[in-house]
């Protein structure tokens, strides 16, 4: 095979580790901050929770002093059946006392409700702590093995760069020039695989697709010289 295409298409296999890698290089940090966003969420939650609890206890609170309020009302019409004169009066202050127990029966009730909804909190809270504990550590597991991972790319991707920097020597400045500019051009494909196609003997280039004319088929099989596809330009190997 012609020297200078094979150092094009071992150009080619390291150009296409490297942006695979740099793509990955550019996706893991994203994938750290969902993470730390997936925990400060749960730490929302447990903080939501929280707040909500403490609103329950604050309104709870408040009602127990109207229901003081309500038992000192009701202590004081109680002590007026003993001062009123007529039976007018009588009934009137009996009425009263019959408002303020529904009164009184009535805040109870909320208290009541208050206080179950205090405990189901309870248990939410404890529950969402703990989800949240386990999120903390399978956060920071996954983090640390993504940072890992970040690290070693770095690592491998700076030795394919160097790679391939000695290698891109072996090329001629104007071919390098030639091959840098289909690389960028043609979604980091610049030297394409010509493929066989079965049924007629022909072949298409892998680039793209298109099939090539049984004379340039013919050239690029013989690979005496760097040939590039007539349809997308890419550099053409075959593969015997
Ligand atoms: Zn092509």
């Amino acid at each position: 095979m012609d020297q200078q295409l094979q150092v094009l298409i071992d150009l080619q296999a390291l150009d296409t580790k490297i942006a695979a890698l740099e793509a990955e290089l550019a996706r893991l940090p994203g994938q750290i901050e969902a993470v730390q966003a997936a925990v400060a969420q749960a730490r929302d939650g447990v903080q939501t929770l929280k707040g909500r609890l403490d609103q329950n206890k604050k309104d709870t609170r408040a009602k127990e002093k109207d229901l003081e309020v309500c038992q000192v009302k009701r202590q004081k019409s109680e002590a007026r059946l003993y001062e009123v004169k007529t039976n007018k009066e009588y009934s009137a202050v009996l009425a009263e006392i019959e408002e303020i127990k529904q009164e009184k029966a009535k805040m109870e009730e909320e208290i009541l409700a208050l206080m179950e909804i205090q405990e189901q909190l309870a248990v939410e809270i404890r529950d969402a702590e703990v989800s949240l504990k386990t999120r903390e550590a399978q956060g920071q597991q996954e983090e640390a093995q993504t940072r890992a991972r970040l690290a070693a790319v770095e690592v491998e991707v700076t030795g394919l760069r160097g790679e391939r920097q000695s290698l891109s020597r072996e090329l001629p400045k104007d071919l390098l020039a030639d091959y840098e500019k289909l690389l960028k051009n043609r979604g980091g494909l610049a030297v394409a695989q010509v493929l066989p196609v079965d049924v007629d003997g022909g072949g298409i280039c892998a680039g793209c697709r298109m099939t090539l004319t049984p004379q340039r088929l013919q050239e690029v099989k013989q690979q005496s010289a760097l040939l590039n596809c007539e349809s997308c330009g890419r550099f053409l190997y075959w593969l015997p």
